[in-house]
């Protein structure tokens, strides 16, 4: 018996989530925090994780870390919160609750490739709704679709990766309004955008809002978060695997989110940098930046492939998403520094 003639065909068809080696690279293609903690905090923090036992399984629920995130996080009173192993596990999690035969989930396309790829793992029907060729939002073609689809779960990346499009929230709301399922709005990219559905969650009661820490500075510990009704956390709940988020991970959250401002002034200089970074780019011959809410720019040039690979001899990577969007690049904001070393090999490469 053969991989072949076992596995279901639509696996066979997949290829696994590819990430390429950054070994000495500038590394802008994961939408990481460039800026590491500081070093007095690293120190406290060996010294926290040094007392984890960890001989015990995980509290299963995170209780003491839920209580953290809801502080912090302003989740409004009466929502409660799941916790997950990053926001690709809760995604999962959403994707096999709602999965009944024939079941479809929906999105603006294109987007985060995990929503497609868990409509695939659990039989769901996938189906993605073009954005216009500017990455906005067309929301009456979507909410024609969803009428006719009647999709179970819809998906909506808020900003949008890769296009860094931070959708209107009117257009938004008349989707989840419209939806006769329920609407995940991801937030993975919030701390850049500043906009949040969190404080609306209690006006509709087809909505939970997906967040992660990755993007905020801690994206090795992966740890997301889903805000919601608890009948729809008590459901979802059922399907988590019981030790999703293990100790060291909920011993560092509850040490660095604690001192959430030094993430926040992280991702304050971020953003002032995005805007520096942005007018640069845009200033360099053929290329087209579109506007980004998030920490990264989906830049178009003339050649992505040449543009990629030269930029790649020079020690820096991007993503490169040619051809699915048409000689498009995906870059992150970095440190003043690599920002810099960017700017001088991108120059050079698309001479
Ligand atoms: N949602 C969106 C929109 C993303 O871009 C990403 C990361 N690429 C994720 C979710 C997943 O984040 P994580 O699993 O690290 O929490």
């Amino acid at each position: 018996m053969t991989p072949a003639k076992l596995v279901r065909p639509e696996i066979q068809a997949l290829s696994a989530y590819h990430v390429a080696d950054a070994d000495g690279m500038v590394k802008l293609d994961a939408m990481e925090n460039p800026y590491p903690l500081p070093a007095a905090l690293r120190r406290e923090l060996a010294e926290v994780l040094a007392r984890v036992e960890l001989n015990r399984y995980p509290d299963p629920s995170g209780k003491k870390l839920r209580e953290l995130l809801a502080r912090k996080m302003d989740v409004p009173p009466g929502m409660e919160l799941l916790l997950g192993n990053g926001s690709d596990d809760l995604i999962q999690i959403v994707s096999l609750a709602l999965a009944r035969p024939g079941a479809a989930a929906m999105y603006p396309a294109p987007t985060f490739v995990m929503y497609s790829l868990n409509a695939v793992f659990t039989g769901m029907k996938g189906i993605g709704v073009p954005l216009r060729p500017d990455f906005s939002l067309d929301a009456g073609a979507f909410i024609e679709r969803m009428r006719v689809e009647k999709p179970a779960l819809v998906f909506i990346a808020y900003p949008n990766n890769p296009t860094g499009v931070l959708y209107p929230e009117q257009e938004v709301v008349e989707i989840i309004k419209a939806c006769p399922g329920l609407v995940v709005v991801d937030e993975a990219y919030h701390v850049f955008a500043r906009k949040t559905f969190m404080p609306r969650l209690a006006e509709f009661p087809n909505l939970v809002v997906v967040r992660t820490v990755s993007k905020l500075g801690l994206a090795g510990i992966r740890l997301g978060y889903l805000a919601g009704r608890p009948e729809w956390i008590r459901e979802l709940n059922k399907v988590r695997q019981a030790y999703n988020v293990n100790v060291l991970t909920q011993a560092a959250a509850l040490f660095v989110l604690e001192r959430l401002e030094v993430l926040e002034e992280q991702a304050a200089r971020i953003r002032a940098d995005r805007a520096l970074l942005g007018e640069a780019i845009a200033a360099l011959p053929g290329t087209r930046v579109f506007p980004s809410e998030a920490n990264f720019f989906l830049v178009r040039v003339r050649d992505a492939e040449a543009t990629y690979e030269a930029l790649r001899r020079q020690g820096v990577l991007v993503r490169n998403l040619h051809p699915g969007l048409d000689n498009c690049l995906r870059i992150n904001v970095g440190t003043p520094d690599e920002n810099r070393i960017l700017l001088t090999a991108l120059r050079e490469a698309l001479r």
